[in-house]
């Protein structure tokens, strides 16, 4: 079994993820996607995007700027309830989220000290302000989800789209909370991006609706390789639903930490439509052609987490194993979501023939996939590299291969090493892919 740091060190080691300011000490909480956690981000975010869009055509993209009018925290309910409840330890001076089975009165999880009796509440919201003069701007949020921003825009999509209930919204974006307590990598963080779907339903529909999305959301996860038995879905009690929700049920993942939520999918009533109605002064009721009736759809709101997702799927998906006595580290990442598809070395690096049927393979590669090229060690710590990375491919120019014009592929997860034609190797790859 591993834990976190592992996966960490890992990152740091290969450039997936760095702390954000490291030279300055750091700033808490807050991470950097190196050149390999670009690519693993960026496919995450577009597998999701491929399922909640492009496969289906009740569902529309689209991308809401993070700064929105104060207002709409006022309706959302985020400036008045937006906020957890925490302690802070008077001896080490720790801040601990009450709602974390950290009781009031216990012994400090951190110096064992006493902790008060009574927890303070603060809002999560970042605040900035919006004008060139301090005196006269605005007070603005940094948007703490990204959902505001679909509801705000529903009137902008019935008069550009005329959908028909039920549709969707999609959309993928920061969000920024000031956490109390954060941690665990890159699990709980201030600045992060969420990836959201707003599903407007008739109301007789909601509760089918909201099943649907639990097994649809939970089956996407297992689609991109996460281990069935790693992933639960946690239904909310009353007493822990928002005052908006009918029903909820967390993704769960088991982390290295303990079992933790991944998604949470909210049926959200018709809490949001009324409310933005209500202080905009803007109908934005639905009109049901059939009946000639308004009204306000319900919504179902699957809404995950990418760096958490991306987080899952690294620990999911590591793997150490011995091979003739060595110590084999492996990111077993799903094809669609590795980073790097094929690398190309060249097994003599001083030969220039070999330097350069390397180059011009990997040149061909990269026009389609994502391909490295490297010459900068042995090929047994060429492989180790790209088994950290994930990398699917690793293509392997030789002596032979000036003669024979034949190359070897071996494969991440079997090692197998295949022999193939040179002008081969491009298909090779899109035919496993
Ligand atoms: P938690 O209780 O873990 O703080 P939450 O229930 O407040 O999460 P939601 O408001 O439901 O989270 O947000 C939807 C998703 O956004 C979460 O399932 C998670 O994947 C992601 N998310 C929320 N807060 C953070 C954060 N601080 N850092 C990283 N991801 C987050």
């Amino acid at each position: 079994m591993f834990d976190l740091n592992t996966i960490a060190s890992l990152c740091k080691r290969r450039g997936f993820i760095f702390q954000s300011s490291e030279i300055y000490g750091g700033l808490g909480s807050v991470w950097d996607y190196g050149p390999l956690g670009v690519e693993l981000k960026n496919n995450v975010k577009r597998a999701w995007w491929n399922s909640s869009v492009y496969e289906r055509d009740d569902i529309f993209g689209m991308d809401a700027s993070i700064l929105m009018h104060p207002r709409v925290w006022e309706a959302s309910g985020h400036l008045e309830s937006f906020a957890d409840p925490f302690i802070k330890c008077p001896a080490c001076e720790k801040f601990f989220r009450t709602d974390e089975n950290i009781a009031a009165k216990k012994p400090c999880p951190n110096c064992g000290k006493p902790l008060p009796e009574k927890s303070m509440s603060a809002n999560l919201m970042f605040e900035t302000l919006c004008g060139p003069v301090k005196e006269t701007a605005q007070k603005v949020f940094f948007r703490p989800e990204t959902a505001q921003g679909m509801f705000v825009n529903f009137l902008n999509i019935l008069s550009s789209k005329h959908p028909k209930l039920p549709f969707g919204l999609a959309q993928i974006g920061k969000a920024f909370r000031n956490e109390i307590t954060t941690g665990n990598f890159i699990f709980r963080t201030r600045e992060f991006e969420q990836m959201e779907i707003e599903y407007f339903v008739r109301p007789e529909e909601a509760q089918a609706s909201y099943k649907r999305w639990v097994e649809e959301r939970f089956n996407w996860y297992v689609k991109l390789g996460i281990k069935t038995e790693n992933l639960r879905t946690r239904p909310h009690s009353k007493e822990e639903l928002a005052h908006y929700a009918s029903a909820c049920s967390d993704i769960e993942y088991n982390f290295p930490f303990g079992w933790s939520e991944l998604e949470g999918i909210a049926s959200r009533t018709d809490f949001d439509l009324k409310q933005h109605s209500k202080v905009s002064g803007k109908d934005l009721r639905y009109f049901d052609d059939a009946s000639k009736q308004k009204f306000y759809p319900y919504i179902i709101e699957p809404s995950g987490g990418v760096d958490r997702s991306v987080l899952a799927f690294l620990v999911d998906s590591y793997r150490e194993e011995k091979v003739r006595k060595e110590k084999r580290v492996v990111l077993s990442l799903h094809k669609d979501l590795a980073p790097v598809k094929a690398a190309v070395f060249p097994l003599l690096r001083n030969r220039p023939e070999i330097v350069k049927l390397a180059k011009s393979i990997h040149e061909d590669i990269r026009g389609k996939y994502n391909s490295v090229y490297d010459d900068t060690a042995s090929i047994g710590r060429l492989y180790r590299r790209q088994d950290e990375a994930g990398t699917l491919y690793c293509v392997t120019v030789d002596v032979d291969s000036l003669e024979d014009k034949k190359v070897t592929v071996r494969d991440r997860d079997t090692m197998r090493q295949d022999r193939i034609d040179i002008s081969r190797v491009k298909k090779y790859i899109e035919d496993k892919l």
